[in-house]
């Protein structure tokens, strides 16, 4: 029999409406035994059923809901939930263009499949769980990937992150698994060769897609600063789009190593790029060039909500530092990607910066996460990329 999760009375609510976390404070009491990533069904104080998910024993979420059906999680499920997810992508436009073919197919929550992620490069597919859940169904998903995509899939790696996942089980091994550890993909055009056993988090940041293709779209003749730049998303977004020179700076130099090949692989006349490796607020303090574009791009400032106040401040010394040496006319593009400073806090953020220089500073757009990268509306805690393309006077 499933185990099931008793809520207190009061307590359903959320779940009721459809929010997929169920928090320790919320529950009553437990029918029958579970162990953590088991699969368990989720009632009412009185006995009601409200939804399916894993357990887990520790941190402050004790069920991750993937269903509000009562159904089991076989290799069918599984399937349903892949097809769903490619269908999503399907009808955004994003699956099955001839320009593009890396996107990501699993957003966890966004995709109901809290503690999920799966990436497609090229018909390769990294799968990176953050619950125990997840991982111990990875057999199941796996199966359920090649019956989706069959003879098109090329390969499936799973990718453990150090210190995300919330539980200690050793990754099985899967047939194939870990065989294959990069690709070169398209990005509207653009080539890039992706790595995802050496690479950061799945091996490339395809949440930027669609701002890189913006940035390209601005910037013909200009002179471009991509900081943060990894492995070379905006710069090669900019030299296609007719960029007269491209400044690129990250502080890892395999990442800066991975974007000269990526230069190379598109054939971009060299004289027209040069790499930094150096941290991006030592860079601004003395740049070498002037730029009309400059794009921020860090890494998430605050991962937990104690960490927010100096994340906040964080924003707003990069910020004014580059808002510093922007000439008049010229344009950042800057983003934050941490999840619990809202787009009110960066906006307030960014707004102290402006006010810091005495700068003048307009918002031509607002900046988001792509079509595969999916918000349920009853989980807003889903939209985690904020972006903002401003013009200084
Ligand atoms: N814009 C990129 C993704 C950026 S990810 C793209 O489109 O692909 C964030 C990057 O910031 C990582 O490559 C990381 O190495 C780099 N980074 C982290 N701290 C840094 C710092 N202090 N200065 C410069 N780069 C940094």
């Amino acid at each position: 029999m499933t185990a099931r999760i008793v809520l207190k009375a009061g307590k359903d609510e959320s779940v009721k409406r459809l929010h997929p976390w169920v928090f320790s404070g919320a529950v009553k009491g437990v029918q029958g035994s579970m162990e953590h990533g088991d699969w368990v069904e989720v009632l009412t104080s009185r006995g009601e059923f409200l939804a399916c998910g894993h357990y887990q024993h520790s941190g402050s979420i004790t069920v991750r809901i993937l269903t509000w059906e009562k159904e089991e999680p076989d290799v069918g499920f599984w399937r349903r939930k892949i097809e769903a997810a490619l269908n999503r992508r399907i009808v955004a436009g994003i699956a099955n263009r001839p320009d593009l073919n890396a996107w990501r197919l699993v957003f966890a929550e966004g995709d109901q499949l809290s503690g999920l992620i799966i990436d497609c490069y090229d018909h390769h597919f990294v799968v990176q769980c953050h619950s125990a859940g997840m991982e111990r169904s990875l057999p199941l998903i796996t199966e359920a990937l090649r019956e989706v995509f069959g003879e098109a899939l090329k390969s499936i790696a799973i990718k453990a992150e150090a210190g995300k996942s919330d539980n200690q089980l050793p990754l099985a091994e899967f047939p194939g698994a870990g065989e294959t550890t990069g690709a070169m993909i398209t990005e509207y055009g653009c080539k890039y060769l992706v790595n995802w056993k050496t690479g950061q988090k799945t091996g490339f940041f395809l949440d930027q897609r669609e701002n890189r293709r913006l940035l390209g779209n601005l910037a013909k003749g200009k002179k471009v600063l991509n900081t943060f730049c990894y492995t070379g998303g905006f710069s090669l977004a900019a030299l296609q789009g007719g960029a007269s020179l491209v400044h690129s700076v990250d502080s890892s130099a395999p990442a800066i190593e991975l974007l000269r090949e990526n230069l190379e692989l598109n054939g971009y006349d060299p004289a027209l790029h040069q790499a930094f490796v150096s941290d991006t607020q030592q860079f601004l303090k003395n740049p070498p060039e002037t730029y009309d574009i400059i794009i921020l791009d860090p890494p998430a400032y605050a991962k937990h909500l104690s960490a927010r106040h100096n994340a906040i401040q964080g924003y707003r010394r990069l910020n004014a530092a580059a808002l510093q040496i922007l000439p008049p006319g010229g344009l950042l593009m800057t983003f934050s990607c941490s999840q619990v400073v809202d787009r009110r806090m960066f906006e307030g953020a960014v707004m102290a910066a402006a006010l810091d220089t005495g700068r003048r500073v307009t918002i031509l757009q607002r900046l988001v996460q792509p079509a595969d990268h999916p918000v349920s509306l009853f989980h807003p805690e889903g939209e985690y990329l904020k972006g903002l393309l401003l013009m200084a006077e």
